[in-house]
């Protein structure tokens, strides 16, 4: 069973209670729009949404490899799946080794994401 720390960073992921800018523009005022809702962290102008954190934002990939590495080998022909098929995967995985991962991630990709943050706003 993995801990309260991992299901809780996993939870606020689901429930978007996260601070990536597809969330936050929501309540910018005045309101960004959501195709200018961009990646601070990666900065290559993609608009930071879920699927980009979780699977695409360059400078998290250190933090996705032991994540996809699992994926690869609990989610069958994970690999060859399109982003949104590997994205509703891991989503909707219950397996506790990939769920595990899958929080590992999200506190190593939020602290990065913080500091970034922080780095833009000084
Ligand atoms: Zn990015």
């Amino acid at each position: 069973m993995y801990s309260v720390t991992l299901r809780t960073a996993i939870s606020r992921f689901r429930l978007s209670a996260h601070h990536l800018a597809i969330e936050t523009g929501r309540h910018t005022k005045p309101l960004t729009p959501a195709d200018k809702r961009f990646c601070l962290v990666c900065h290559d102008g993609c608009v930071q949404d879920e699927m980009h954190h979780l699977l695409m934002c360059q400078p998290l990939e250190s933090y996705r490899k032991p994540l996809l590495e699992c994926a690869s080998k609990v989610i069958p022909k994970f690999n060859v799946l399109s982003a949104c098929d590997k994205f509703i995967e891991i989503m909707k995985s219950d397996n506790s080794d990939l769920l595990t991962q899958l929080g590992i991630f999200f506190i190593q990709a939020d602290k990065d994401s913080l500091t970034s943050h922080s780095r833009i706003s000084s």
